[in-house]
């Protein structure tokens, strides 16, 4: 009886195209300059209340007009806790 699990998984190696990081640069895994996608934000739901986001002009943050909060984005990484949401001044 043959273990046909090293066969099985030389079959896999060959078939199955596995991305290769020295093939070129994958398209999301771009670095720098980075911007909020507008489309992308637009998916973005307030964690509180359900409401659709906006960017700030300055891209600091997401603003939930309904919550009058902003969740900041810190390195880059939109911090979407409730608890650390800085209150917008009225
Ligand atoms: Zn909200």
């Amino acid at each position: 009886m043959i273990a046909s699990t090293e066969l099985g998984f030389a079959e896999r190696s060959h078939r199955g195209r596995v991305w290769d990081p020295s093939q070129g640069s994958h398209p999301h895994a771009k670095h720098g300059g980075m911007a909020f996608d507008k489309d992308l934000v637009a998916l973005l739901a307030c964690p509180k209340c359900h409401q659709s986001l906006r960017l700030t002009n300055d891209d600091a943050g997401f603003v939930c007009e309904a919550c009058r909060l902003m969740y900041p984005i810190e390195d880059g990484i939109p911090n979407f806790l409730v608890e650390e949401a800085k209150p917008l001044n009225p």
